[in-house]
């Protein structure tokens, strides 16, 4: 006996791309969604025999893949400023002197326009859930935000206990926030949005303040994350300060453990690697970051080894002026390429992996391999449906993840799936107007840059005609 009646069937499907612990293919397959998850996996016939009352979603032969997860992403802060931050700034420049500042300047309007920019371009390109990256000021704006376009996210608040800087506090104030947020996202909480508690990290907390805030993450089973070492300054920071490097300082503390999403962990040691595989950290790598701002990943960068490792390792889009685009495909790319190019060896993983850190490896990372990740019957129902009729597609490839990784990124993506809602069909959101959106936009990013007192940049003339 199969389910009860589903309410969304996807029929029509060419490839099935499980991801599974076998990572099955099926062709042929049609999949079934009620009350937010995944009800019936099997051949079309059967499955529509099954469910006769269900809507059904056509993918007219295009492949379906679970949603992507992107476990590093700022929803606010770069979003109305993006394409404006100069790529060749001095280390640090980008952040204190265009970040902080447009941060500082938000309003909750803004946190809320940004997060739906930022949640409606994440899914258009298949990015079903999204860890903010912990930069976050009016956290109930940013849930309005990526609750309209309807997407998977985890909300944290913004936390340094700097002496200056927008929204510091002292660490118990930092901590108190963070509480409360939980107490209103819950960290297992059902619905799309669960609470996280977010640092900023680097070396703008104390140790008062990752003790805490852990202790509290612990204490609530909540994730908590930060940011730390993509470049050399935070070792030398870390260095200067307490005579370890930052990780074996963190291990001092007793803050590592699996409850720990740290974004980038790029400058690494051999001790400071071997410590958070054996606390089994997880880790966000963002490629696009690492290469925009030439901070060393082909260079130094050992994500590689610690996924092979056995290392929890996500991929991450950072924010509009680090990564750029939402879009995991994009970024599980680059990393392939970087990957093998670094060793200069073809013969290290590339597609496969990649393709397993934007999908199941990817839920792992952030705790949430056993509703997330795969295509399997009793897990949440995110899925996404490729248009197998694009030039890129003809023809599409045998292996799965060689068209997908390598032939194919977020342009491809045609319907996307979210707690078994069709959120975008034909590459359009069914829930916010896009076009009114991009007006609101432009306005509101000229407010901003205004207010935040950061030029309109363009290195080459722009007149009138
Ligand atoms: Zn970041």
């Amino acid at each position: 006996m199969r389910e009860a009646q589903a309410q969304l069937l996807i029929t029509g499907i060419g490839r099935l791309v499980t991801m599974d612990p076998a990572r099955t293919v099926l062709t042929g397959a049609a999949v079934a969604m009620n009350a937010g998850r995944i009800v019936d996996v099997g051949p079309e016939a059967e499955v529509v025999a099954a469910h006769r009352s269900a809507e059904l979603l056509d993918a007219q032969g295009g492949w379906v893949t679970p949603g992507f997860i992107d476990a590093h992403q700022h929803l606010t802060g770069d979003r109305l400023a993006r394409a404006s931050i100069p790529d060749d700034l001095a280390p640090g420049a980008a952040i204190f002197t265009w970040a902080v500042p447009l941060h500082g300047a938000h309003r909750p309007e803004d946190d809320e326009l940004s997060a739906t920019l930022a949640a409606l371009e994440a899914v258009s390109n298949g990015v079903t859930c999204v860890i903010e990256a912990g930069t976050v000021a009016y956290p109930d704006s940013v849930v309005a935000g990526v609750t309209a376009v309807g997407m998977r996210a985890s909300i944290g608040r913004w936390g340094w206990d700097v002496e200056q800087g927008p929204f510091a506090a002292p660490a118990a104030e930092v901590v108190a926030r963070a509480c409360d947020l939980l107490d209103r996202y819950p960290p297992d909480g059902d619905g799309l949005v669960q609470g996280w508690v977010t640092l900023v990290g680097h070396d703008l907390m104390s140790d008062a303040l990752v003790v805490e805030a852990t202790e509290l993450a612990r204490s609530r089973g909540a994730h908590i994350t930060y940011h730390l070492s993509p470049t050399d300054s935070d070792p030398s920071s870390y260095v200067r300060r307490t005579g370890r490097r930052p990780v074996v300082h963190l291990d001092a503390l007793g803050v590592l453990g699996s409850h720990l999403l740290l974004a980038h962990a790029l400058h690494l040691d051999d001790a400071e690697l071997e410590l958070l595989l054996a606390h089994d950290v997880a880790v966000a790598s963002c490629p696009w970051a690492y290469l925009r701002l030439g901070q060393g990943m082909s260079r130094v960068g050992r994500h590689l080894e610690f996924a092979g490792r056995g290392g929890r390792l996500a991929l991450g889009c950072d924010s509009e002026n680090a990564g750029d685009q939402i879009d995991v495909l994009r970024a599980a790319a680059l990393f392939a390429g970087v990957s093998k190019d670094s060793a200069i060896d073809p013969t290290v993983p590339g597609a496969h992996l990649a393709l397993e850190l934007a999908t199941i490896r990817g839920a792992q990372a952030i705790g949430r391999a056993h509703d997330l990740g795969s295509i399997e019957v009793g897990k949440r129902a995110d899925l996404v449906v490729f248009d197998a009729n694009r030039p890129e597609w003809r023809p599409p490839g045998d292996d799965v993840a060689l068209q997908l990784v390598w032939g194919t990124d977020g342009r491809s993506v045609r319907h996307v799936v979210v707690a078994g809602e069709v959120v975008v069909r034909n590459g359009a959101s069914t829930r916010v107007d896009e076009r009114q959106l991009g007006a609101r936009a432009s306005a509101a990013g000229a407010d901003l840059r205004r207010r935040a007192g950061v030029a309109v940049t363009s290195a080459w003339p722009v007149r009138d005609a």
